[in-house]
This record gives structure tokens, sequence and C-alpha cells, in this order.
């Protein structure tokens, strides 16, 4: 279906993917796209696809909102880079900083930028192995986090991840522990209810904490809603359980809000919706609503001040990126958490609400759809071959992959994640827009399920 000289072809050549199904893409071809309208991408052919995945979870604001593209404009006209290091930084960057500090859940704290979710991820755990050397607990370095947890890529963070994938680079590294997903209507076993789930859950952890020994643990770091393990909740009172034990033990609660900041789960922080207060923040993706690479680590009064006296101990926290509080980043920052929180699109999320979980609803009613999930406007669809025994098709069925390629055919983005169907549109979808992506979807499952099933 590609000539030599194709964009496809063109794409396949020169370019390495990352986490691409290269059948997939042998077959037909990679999806090349020149700009977005709303949110909608269009590709070098001229056709539209409505991205029911916001980009990768971060486009919110869609992809082409005039007042972050006048932002980035001026921003880039005034001061187009600067760094973050030597005890200069640009205005912007300090401005940055105190929004990020009032609007999260702390009174006091201070923040740290990066380019990207994984190596905030990474830098939190720089700090906290930085503590534990400072503190006089060099063995305190273990880190705790979930099996299916998605925290990014570099060595540490990947380590974090809890997916079977990274074993194809001999990771986690060790001391990279990993405890059972929250995962209810998988996990749970029969006869168990919610809450001996999340009970046996906190006994586990306990029994981790008692094993290895709580002087060896550095923190425990959870999503709220795991996004890239396929979106899924916490059980009711899970956080609330495990930060108890946490709590007994002096180890920190690091709250990847990676994907949930600002606003996808219907509160600007996912820990505002599971109504517990962490310790440090992650968040990167909506931090620019997608309009520029970002991470920032959010520490809280506690983890500020420790970070702060064992910097002045040696007069200096030796860590940082060249490109960290870059202005532009910085200038793009505060327009999108202004979009986000003064413009009405964190209403939005919750007046969508309703629509987007009766239109999943409607679609968990079929044979094939064992499970729908979800908070806010970020859900998942599983699929099963049998749904009273949750049994889920051979994997050598792609159903997922062909679920997402027959979506694609129809003009929709969405994304394969397992054997679920991710969807987390932008919070600018009107109500037509969201009623286009379920008819589309509900044709493409129906085209599927009647080829497998
Ligand atoms: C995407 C993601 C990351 C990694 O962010 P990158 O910018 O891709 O490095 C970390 N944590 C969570 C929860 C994410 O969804």
């Amino acid at each position: 279906m590609t000539t030599p000289q194709s964009w496809e072809a063109r794409a396949e050549a020169a370019t390495l993917y990352g986490f691409t199904d290269l059948p997939t893409i042998h077959a037909r071809g990679t999806v090349v796209l020149t700009h977005g309208e709303g949110p909608y991408v269009v590709d070098v052919h001229g056709r539209r696809y409505l991205d029911a995945n916001s980009g990768l979870w971060n486009m919110v604001a869609g992809f082409d909102h005039p007042g972050l593209t006048a932002a980035a404009q001026e921003a880039y006209a005034r001061f187009p880079g600067y760094h973050a290091f030597f005890g200069r930084m640009s205005d912007q960057t300090v401005m940055l900083s105190e929004k990020l500090v009032e609007v999260s859940p702390f009174d006091r704290g201070r923040v740290f930028y990066t380019n990207s979710g994984s190596e905030a991820n990474d830098t939190m755990v720089k700090m906290l192995w930085f503590l534990a050397g400072a503190e006089g607990k060099p063995q305190r370095r273990k880190i705790l986090t979930r099996k299916n947890a998605y925290h990014g890529v570099t060595a540490v963070s990947a380590s974090m991840t809890g997916k079977p994938y990274n074993e194809v680079f001999g990771l986690p590294l060790p001391g990279f522990l990993h405890l059972t997903c929250p995962h209810y209507w998988r996990e749970g076993k029969p006869g168990e209810s919610e809450a001996e789930f999340v009970a046996r859950l906190a006994a586990e952890l306990e029994e981790v904490i008692a094993r290895e020994g709580a002087d060896t643990i550095a923190g425990f770091f959870a999503e709220p809603v795991m996004g890239a393990g396929g979106v899924i909740p916490a059980p009711e009172g899970y956080f609330q359980a495990v930060q108890k034990v946490l709590k007994a033990h002096g180890i920190p609660l690091v709250s990847d809000e990676v994907i949930c900041g600002f606003g996808r789960t219907g509160a600007v922080w996912g820990c505002e919706s599971y109504d517990f207060v962490p310790d440090a923040i992650i968040s990167s993706k909506c931090l620019t609503a997608g309009f520029f690479p970002m991470g920032a680590v959010i520490l809280g009064p506690e983890l500020a001040d420790r970070v702060q006296a064992a910097s002045e101990a040696i007069e200096e926290f030796p860590h940082g990126f060249t490109a960290s509080g870059h202005p532009v980043g910085c200038a793009i920052a505060l327009k999108a958490i202004d979009v986000i929180l003064n413009e009405g699109l964190i209403d939005r999320v919750r007046e969508l609400t309703p629509m987007f979980e009766a239109g999943m609803a409607r679609i968990g009613e079929k044979a094939n759809i064992g499970e729908v999930r979800g908070r806010g406007l970020m859900g998942a669809l599983e699929a099963v071959a049998d749904k009273a025994s949750k049994t889920p098709f051979d994997g050598s069925l792609s159903v997922s992959e062909r679920i997402a390629n027959a979506c694609t055919d129809e003009g929709l983005i969405c994304r394969p994640l397992g054997q679920s169907i991710v969807l987390c549109p932008p919070f600018i979808v009107t109500e037509g827009q969201m009623a286009e992506m379920f008819e589309k979807l509900e044709g493409a499952l129906d085209k599927v399920f009647a080829e497998v099933a």
C-alpha cells in the first residue's frame, strides 16, 4: 500500500518507533499527521481523526487552543530559552513554582522541574536516596510500587513500572519491589468483598515492610488511577489503608499525578478525588496541556524542608536538566493551568462525566466486554472471550489492536492496552463529538467481535 516516496514509507525508513506494534505498522503504514483542529488530528492525506486519547492523555485543551498558542508565541518572542542552574532562573519559573504550590494540596512546598514524567519520578527517587545518605540511613533505598503501574521509561522509572516488557532490558534494577495491582475485578478472590480486598492489600504492604525492614525502604509511589496499566481506579478506601501503614513506618507516599493531575478525574488532583494528601506529587502531561515537554516534582512541606536541609549541608543539590524550568515551558504551563482551572475546563470534565459513563456502560452490556471502569474522563473497556469467567481472548487474536485499527479506519483514535481499549478524550469535546466517539467505537467493536467471538 505504500510507495517508496510515500510519507508512510519515509516514516518507517528513518525513525525507530517506540511502543508501536511493528506488524501493524508494516501492514497498515504509519499515520503521519500534519496538524490538529480542536479534538481532531489531520493526516498528510487530509483524513481527520477524532483523538479519543488526547494525544497521549495530555492535549486536554485540544490541538489548536488559541490562548495557549498565543502564550507560547509571546514567550518565545520574549525569552526563548534559559536554565535554572547556578542561582539564575527566569521570572516565569518563579511564578510557576508559586502557582504550583498554591494549587497543590500543600500549604507550602517546593518545586523541581524536569522535561518529562519519567525524569520527574527519577528525580524524586534521587531526592529520596539523597535524603537517605544525608540523614545517616544509607540503606534506606528500596522503592515500592505496584504491578501494572506505569511510572516511565528511564532506567529508574522503568524499574518502578510494573510491566513485564521491561525484562528485555534486564530491569527492574535491584531494590524495586512491586506489590499487588489494586484491580478488584481481576485480582479480587472469589467471594472477597472490595473492603476485604483492600484489607488484604494493606496486610501485604505490612508484610513486605516487615520482611524487608522499614528502614530499608525509601518510598512508595502510586498513581491515583493507574493509567497505562489499563485505567484502574483505586478501590474504595485503598489509599486510606495504605497511607496508614506507610505513616506508621515513616515511609513517604508519592502520588504520581502525571495523568490524573490537572483535571482528568474531575478534581485538580487525583489525590483530591481519592481524599488523601501525599508527601509529594509528580506532575507532567497535562501540566502544559501537552504544549511543551515539562515535568515537575512538587514536594510537600516536610520533604521540602528535608531536601533543603540536606542540600544546605553540602551547599547544593547536585541534580538538574539543561532545560529544567525553561521560560517558555513555564509560561505555557501558567497559561495551561489558567485555562484548565479558570476557563472552565475542569468544570467541563465534571459536566461530561455522566455522558461518558453512560456511553461506557451501554457498551459494557456487550457480551464480549468484561469490565467497564474509569474515573472522570478516563475509562477503559476490557474485552473478554467469556464474560462470566472473565476469560481473556487468546493473545494471538490481538483483539484490542484489531479494535483500535478498526477505529482508525472509522476516523477515531483510541488505544489498545492489554485487552482493553482506553478512552480519555480532551476536556474540550462537545456532546456531539462524544456521541461520535461512542458511535464509531461501537461500530468497530461490533465488526471485530463478529470476526473473533
Ligand atoms: C506518562 C507517564 C509517565 C512518564 O511520563 P513521560 O513524560 O512519558 O516520561 C509517568 N507516570 C505516569 C503515571 C504516566 O502516565
